[in-house]
């Protein structure tokens, strides 16, 4: 079994980065197998160097022994770029050139389970204006979807201890691959990423179930090999909103600074228990 833990170094971890880094860990070492750290560093502007150490520490003080390296997103940009280019040939991505309010200003962008779903404006330009676009305006490449699912057909995934599921990753619309900004986009790194260190169980919470559609969806279409999935209830603060990177009261570096015992809490937290006025939900 391998598992993995993976922050995004965009702010401090907080409680609910230990309780699912304290699920994974544990679902490792239960079954001999082994724990790993991924840093999802792909949006270079919001990363921070810092929050990388700062992440490895709260983890160190928490107890969770890691296995190898972490592994980082920023250094396999070249293998997202090859994965685009394979879809890029097969006609399964086009270039948008769309504004967020470009967006935002159409009629027609219903919503799916992760946001707006994109109302295809630029799925269908003509071949002569998408080339000339493409030499002077910023855009990011989105997956037509409906292609995508054509060429895969239905698809399931397994989540564990709760059997076979189906997905419906057209849902979610013509999502994103690869960004304005970075070369790849949160569902392309993360699912290539998986398949490349081998996971076999992903854990983690439950405000992505709906994302695992989209990721199944690229397995299938990148020939990539399916891992289970579990996905576990996320912590609430006190307000019962799920936590944010900006509640700094419950940040790991505060509790640490409060004199907490890192390893305590993640004994605590493997048994269900959260600190007074913490809770669990699934969304
Ligand atoms: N970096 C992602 C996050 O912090 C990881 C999500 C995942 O586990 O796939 O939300």
């Amino acid at each position: 079994m391998l598992t993995r833990f993976a922050p995004s170094p965009t702010g401090e971890l907080h409680l609910g980065h230990a309780y699912s880094a304290v699920q994974a860990h544990q679902a490792a070492r239960a079954a001999g197998g082994r724990f790993l750290i991924r840093i999802d560093d792909i949006d270079g502007r919001r990363s921070r160097e810092e929050y990388v150490a700062a992440s490895l520490a709260d983890l160190d003080w928490l107890g969770l022994d890691r296995d190898g390296d972490p592994v980082r997103q920023s250094d396999r940009l070249a293998h997202y770029a090859a994965a685009l280019d394979t879809l890029r040939m097969r006609d399964l991505v086009y270039p948008c050139f769309c504004t967020r309010a470009d967006i935002a200003a159409s009629l027609s962008a219903p919503h799916g389970p992760s946001g707006a779903v994109y109302p295809g404006t630029c799925r269908n330009l003509p071949a002569r204006e998408r080339m000339r676009r493409m030499a002077v305006e910023p855009h990011c490449w989105r997956l037509d979807m409906a292609r995508a699912v054509a060429e895969t057909g239905a698809l399931f995934r397994e989540e564990t201890g709760q059997g076979l599921r189906a997905t419906d990753a057209a849902a979610h619309g013509d999502i994103v691959l690869a960004r304005k900004d970075a070369p790849a986009s949160y569902h392309l790194a993360s699912t290539l990423d998986d398949a490349a260190m081998g996971i076999t169980h992903v854990i983690r919470g439950a405000d992505l179930i709906a994302s695992t559609d989209v990721h199944r969806l690229l397995q299938a279409l990148l020939d990539l090999p399916v891992p289970l999935y579990r996905h576990h209830a996320l912590v609430c603060g006190p307000d019962g909103k799920r936590l944010a990177k900006r509640d700094a009261a419950a940040s790991l570096a505060s509790l640490r600074a409060a004199g907490v015992d890192g390893r305590a809490l993640a004994a605590d937290l493997r048994g269900g228990r959260l600190p007074a006025g913490y809770s669990l939900q699934m969304p």
